[in-house]
């Protein structure tokens, strides 16, 4: 929601020109309450999203942005946590090697477990105290839900599931940039009259930051006035067992399309997920066919991932696909069409039916393997590098030794530009 959007909210009972009349002088409120004094830049928050003294990755991703932003702005990076007295020191603690400058703590029961009103009524309080001139959550659900209350109490801008954040060296706007129009082009969108300006990220957009052990900085505690009895409350947790498909910390990530041709063949990429130590993942296309569950998406509409091998099988590679997978570190492609736009991004491709090369990928994954263990030393070494390069190894030869009738493996020679952009 950026600024202008705030102007869509209604009055019940008051016509067209009583409603302009109150927004026009709503917004003068606003901007009077929220201008700053010259000169003074107020601070980059990252609310940090959290489950007792556990945060979401998320929140480390933003404090890693939060520290380049504040750089540029001259200001400092300031970590947020919602919560009761111990985990709230434990995560300021984690804050600050994380790159934060300060930890703003607000200690109270009704805090845990996360319900939207008390901490949209604790944040929008802080903020107006401490008058940041950023805040940033994550895209998760409860960030999303958070971040647009807080807006609209604060009557502020909101910019949702950014993929780009900058400060313009001119103004000193924050630049957030996400997909617009279907993913087909990518917007800007500034905040020039309100305060905070508010963004989300999807996790696993920005990398996470280099942790400084035992780094220290401000910590600023506040006891904020809530009820202890809420109008809402939580009466029990149920997980989703869908959300165990970690897609976002996986380190590989084997994802099928439409290529795929039907639900039964995904038995061959989960084999060859199993065997690589990663998670199956799909595109749009599969899932809308209804092979795969929503849950596995990767794209714009689905989920980011930054694994360190992303494999896209039967995938063409449309702009909306790549938005979710292209910062992966290592990207192997799949596919019959040699002109299909996913070897543009791919650091190697084999062009071939994926019927003949999956198993063939499987058979030399597992040979390599069962060799390692024989050997003793790369089978202790196990995790994604391990997989990740014999991955990398059996693409490259399957397609050798198949390469006359089914397929062909090119090297990107362009990988770290493509890879990046
Ligand atoms: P296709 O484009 O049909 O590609 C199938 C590929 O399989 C082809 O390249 C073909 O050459 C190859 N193939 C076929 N048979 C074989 C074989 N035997 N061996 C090897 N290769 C074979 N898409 C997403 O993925 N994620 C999103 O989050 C997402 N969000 C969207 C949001 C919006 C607003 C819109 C408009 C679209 C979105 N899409 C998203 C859809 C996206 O535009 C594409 O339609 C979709 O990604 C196509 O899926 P696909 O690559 O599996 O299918």
């Amino acid at each position: 929601m950026p600024d202008e959007t705030k102007k869509t909210r209604t009055s019940a009972g008051k016509n067209n020109a009583d409603i302009a009349g109150d927004r026009k002088a709503s917004a003068a409120k606003g901007r009077r309450l929220r201008q700053r004094p010259k000169g003074k830049i107020g601070e980059v928050w990252i609310v940090i999203e959290c489950e007792g003294d556990v945060a979401a990755g998320v929140s480390w991703e933003l404090l890693g942005v939060a520290r380049s932003l504040a750089a540029d702005l001259g200001s400092r990076p300031a970590a947020v946590i919602l919560g009761i007295d111990d985990q709230c020191q434990e995560l300021a603690r984690q804050s600050f090697e994380h790159g934060a400058a300060a930890a703003y703590v607000a200690d109270h029961p009704a805090l845990v477990p996360f319900i939207t009103e008390p901490h949209c009524q604790t944040l929008a309080a802080l903020a107006r105290k401490h008058s940041p001139e950023i805040i940033l959550l994550g895209a998760t659900t409860r960030g999303r839900d958070l971040a647009s209350a807080v807006a609209t109490e604060m009557e502020t801008g909101l910019t949702a599931d950014c993929t780009a954040l900058e400060i313009d060296p001119e103004s000193l706007l924050l630049r957030q940039t996400r997909p617009a129009f279907g993913g087909n082009i990518m917007a800007t969108i500034i905040t020039p009259g309100h305060r905070p300006q508010m963004a989300t990220v999807r996790p696993g957009v920005f990398p996470l930051p280099e942790t400084v052990a035992g780094a220290t900085g401000e910590v600023i505690v506040s006891k904020p006035r809530l009820a202890a009895q809420q109008p809402v409350r939580q009466l029990e947790f149920i997980p989703n067992p869908e959300e165990e498909v970690a897609l976002q910390g996986a380190n590989v990530v084997v994802s099928g399309g439409r290529g795929m041709r039907q639900l039964k063949n995904f038995a061959m990429l989960e084999e060859l997920a199993r065997e690589l130590g990663g998670v199956v993942g799909a595109s749009r296309g599969a899932v809308d066919a209804g092979w795969v569950s929503q849950r596995r998406q990767v794209g714009q509409t689905g989920q980011t991932v930054r694994p360190a091998l992303y494999i896209a099988v039967g995938i063409s590679g449309a702009i909306q696909h790549l938005a979710g997978m292209q910062h992966s570190d290592m990207i192997l492609a799949i596919n019959s069409d040699p002109t299909a736009p996913i070897f543009d991004i791919a650091d190697y491709g084999i062009v071939g039916d994926l019927f003949e090369v999956v198993p063939a990928l499987i058979t030399e994954v597992k040979k390599r393997k069962a060799a390692a263990a024989k050997s003793g030393g790369a089978a202790a070494k196990g995790g994604s590098e391990a997989a990740a390069s014999s991955e990398k190894a059996a693409g490259a030869e399957t397609a050798t030794a198949g390469s006359e009738k089914t397929a062909t493996a090119t090297k990107n020679g362009d990988s770290e530009t493509v890879t990046t952009s």
